[in-house]
């Protein structure tokens, strides 16, 4: 029994240091990605419930490692956050999605909104908001244009700081979301001191909105509370007809999600564009 328990620990042991090995392996990988122009943004459109068009789309990034192939950013950021490599990642994403934002401006299409992820890190730059301004004058964006998506944790961690960066950002008429909402222990009530735009419910409320009533309770109370406090509402992760159904039924503002579309590639979402040209 003694002779197990030690190879058992052996066993955990390798296990261990393969796992860390793995890590090390993806970090040092990750330093490298932003020079060797592994990253890319893809786009997931978001959907006004009442005329069905395409009114904004997300941007979401994709690593394309040379020899692991496409890695999810569920694995990578964390480990980007740990790194502190976020912060020249975050940027790349914002200049990144601006540019095409300007692009895409310039060919004519209509004005869709581009709304970009942010991480505590980033947001916790002391140059934070003249790091925005500066990507937004080089790269021509218009600042109604653009979508900060932050977390409600990222929000609570310091909501002084929070509340004084948010000002800055719509004195400059850049638009905030408040991200994956009532995933938190926040209230709204709490929030309401915050100057945010837009709330977006989490995918988990979503998921179970046509079979389970308090679910159902807890959506509607979301939707009506933040359209009293004069908030847009955007649910993420609407797979079904029914989820649409019931959150067109009590307002919900905009969609996005599964049931219209995945994240799409650059050439992809362009060609939804030049399709709603045409109307
Ligand atoms: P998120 O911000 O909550 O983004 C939504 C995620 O849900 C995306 O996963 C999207 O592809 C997925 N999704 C959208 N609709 C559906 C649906 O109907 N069903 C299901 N099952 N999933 C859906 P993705 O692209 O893998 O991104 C995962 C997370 O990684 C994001 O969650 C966000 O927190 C983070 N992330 C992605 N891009 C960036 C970035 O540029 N910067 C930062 N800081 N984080 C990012
Ligand atoms: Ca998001
Ligand atoms: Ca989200
Ligand atoms: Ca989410």
């Amino acid at each position: 029994a003694k002779e197990q328990g030690k190879n058992q620990y052996c066993l955990f042991e390798s296990y261990m240091s393969t796992k860390l090995l793995e890590k090390y392996q993806l970090e040092e990988d990750l330093r490298h990605a932003l020079d060797r122009n592994e990253f890319i943004l893809y786009y997931q459109p978001q959907i006004d419930i009442m005329t069905g068009k395409m009114v904004g789309v997300e941007a979401l990034i994709r690593w394309f490692h040379p020899n692991k192939g496409c890695i999810s950013p569920a694995k990578f950021i964390p480990l980007a956050e740990e790194t502190g490599l976020i912060v020249p990642i975050g940027e790349w994403v914002i200049r990144t999605a601006c540019k095409q934002s300007t692009a895409w401006r310039k060919k004519g299409f209509s004005d869709v909104r581009v709304s970009v992820n942010l991480s505590a890190k980033q947001f916790q730059q002391p140059d934070f908001v003249e790091m925005i301004m500066k990507i937004i004058k080089e790269t021509g964006m218009k600042p109604e244009l653009l979508d900060l998506e932050i977390t409600e944790s990222l929000a609570m961690l310091d909501i002084e700081l929070t509340k004084k960066i948010l000002l800055k950002l719509r004195n400059m008429n850049i638009n905030i979301s408040l991200d994956d909402f009532g995933t938190g222990y926040s209230s709204l009530n709490y929030l309401k001191q915050l100057p945010i735009n837009t709330v977006k419910i989490d995918k988990t409320f979503v998921d179970n909105i046509t079979v389970d009533a308090s679910q159902q309770t807890i959506a509607k109370a979301v939707i009506d509370l933040s359209h009293n406090m004069a908030l847009q509402v955007i649910a993420e992760g609407v797979e079904t007809w029914d989820q649409f159904s019931f959150l067109k039924f009590q307002k919900c503002d905009k969609v996005q999600g599964y049931l219209f579309s995945r994240p799409l590639s650059l050439e992809e979402i362009e060609n939804i564009l030049e399709q709603d040209k045409g109307f």
